[in-house]
């Protein structure tokens, strides 16, 4: 799974920044990490590995000339030692080096296809958070990145200082935790090199990345939001990284924008996709044989990664396809839409296995009057702005979903 040269050179993916930030805030003892250098040459896919951190969190980033996913392997009884596997990595000798903070040391070989990361710790440790930053500004590589803390540190609790405990207090009271803001990753489809559809005076990667900017606008000044966003300058990101953005970034909600394009330019309206059981096995092997994103058949963005496949779950779905519901309610009050505008198929972005995700395709672009629609920053925001709604409405009724689902 090679990536084009231009996606490792693609550069300005300026939300990166706040991605990082994003993670800066939630591990604050981070802020400092010092990278240190490398302890062994570059090999293969491994550009190379270097620590950082502190007492409390110790990161680990494997920096790779390719996009990669990662699962762990085992974790020994005593939690000391952890072995991770990364797909379809190879290297062309083994590396291993020295560990700082609670990594005493690791090992990176090749592996059946994959190479295999083990880490040893100096006491039981466990991995608190495991991402993929893909290259960004001034970065040229992907980068896997692992944190590791204590094994007895709670779970969901970013490590920071311990509070002080008045000695008075006879018995612990119970507090409640922090209330989080909600996670929404925007995907804005397309960017850089991949235009998306054409339409007369158009491009859909200018069109999805001005929508994406609007909602992110409406919902960060809510101040219920923590928003992501896969892109936030016309830049080139693969699929796979879109869903690890997702996931990496522990999102309760994904939404891809799209904009459509087909027939003879009298189709128009808009319509929202969630992921499909059916098909997607399909779509997910003529997509690996033609190593493409942007397969011709209707939908034309449809592109499915194999190892996604497998990875929905019903609890999802499920999710989905009533926030989809939720979606299409209220934008249906401004926007004209599609006849059947609910819809399901294999879009890969929608395949992360933990976030409910729908793709919107919020008009034609080939069609004069969608196109005049979608192009004016007016009726976009009206759109978006509806958009804000259906994702209040979907986090009002939260609770009774989670319930439901047995979720988080
Ligand atoms: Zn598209």
């Amino acid at each position: 799974m090679c990536l084009p040269a231009d996606a490792l050179k693609s550069k300005g993916v300026s939300n990166f920044k706040r991605l990082k930030a994003v993670f800066a805030a939630g591990l604050v003892c981070l802020a400092a990490a010092v990278a240190v250098p490398a302890m062994a040459a570059p090999s293969g896919d491994v550009v190379r590995v270097r620590m950082g951190g502190s007492g409390s969190t110790t990161r680990i980033v494997i920096e790779l000339d390719k996009s990669a996913a990662g699962k762990v392997v085992s974790t020994s009884a005593d939690q000391t030692r952890h072995v991770l596997a990364l797909g379809d990595v190879s290297m062309d000798a083994p590396m291993s080096g020295a560990g700082q903070g609670i990594i005493k040391d690791w090992a990176l070989e090749n592996d059946m296809g994959s190479a295999r990361l083990k880490l040893n710790f100096r006491t039981g440790a466990r991995i608190y958070k495991r991402f993929l930053l893909p290259p960004a500004d001034g970065i040229s590589v992907y980068r896997y990145v692992i944190d590791v803390v204590p094994g007895d540190t709670p779970m969901n609790t970013a490590p920071k200082a311990t509070p002080v405990v008045t000695a008075t207090v006879a018995q612990a009271t119970p507090v409640a935790p922090a209330k989080r803001k909600k996670v929404i990753v925007i995907d804005a489809g397309h960017g850089g090199k991949d235009p998306g559809a054409r339409g007369s005076k158009s491009w859909e990667k200018d069109i999805n990345l001005a929508a994406a900017k609007a909602l992110r606008d409406r919902l960060e000044k809510t101040g219920r939001y923590k928003v992501i966003m896969t892109r936030d300058t016309d830049s080139f990101v693969d699929l796979p990284a879109r869903v690890r953005i997702a996931r990496g970034a522990d999102a309760d909600l994904f939404i891809s924008l799209h904009s459509d394009s087909g027939g003879d330019g009298t189709a128009r309206g808009a319509s929202i996709y969630t992921l499909s059981d059916s098909g997607s096995e399909r779509i997910a092997k003529k997509a690996l044989v033609k190593g493409d994103w942007s397969l011709n058949d209707m939908p034309n963005d449809a592109i499915v990664s194999r190892i996604l496949v497998d990875l929905t779950q019903r609890a999802t779905k499920n999710r989905s396809a009533t926030f989809a519901q939720l979606v299409m309610d209220n934008i249906g009050e401004t926007t004209p839409l599609l006849k059947t505008s609910l819809r399901q198929a294999g879009f890969v972005v929608l395949l992360a296995p933990d976030v409910p995700a729908v793709l919107l395709e919020m008009g034609f672009v080939n069609n004069a009057k969608d196109e005049a629609m979608l192009t004016d920053s007016r009726s976009r925001d009206a759109m978006m702005g509806q958009v804000a709604k259906a994702i209040d409405k979907y986090f009002e009724n939260d609770v009774r979903y989670a319930s439901l689902a047995g979720f988080r």
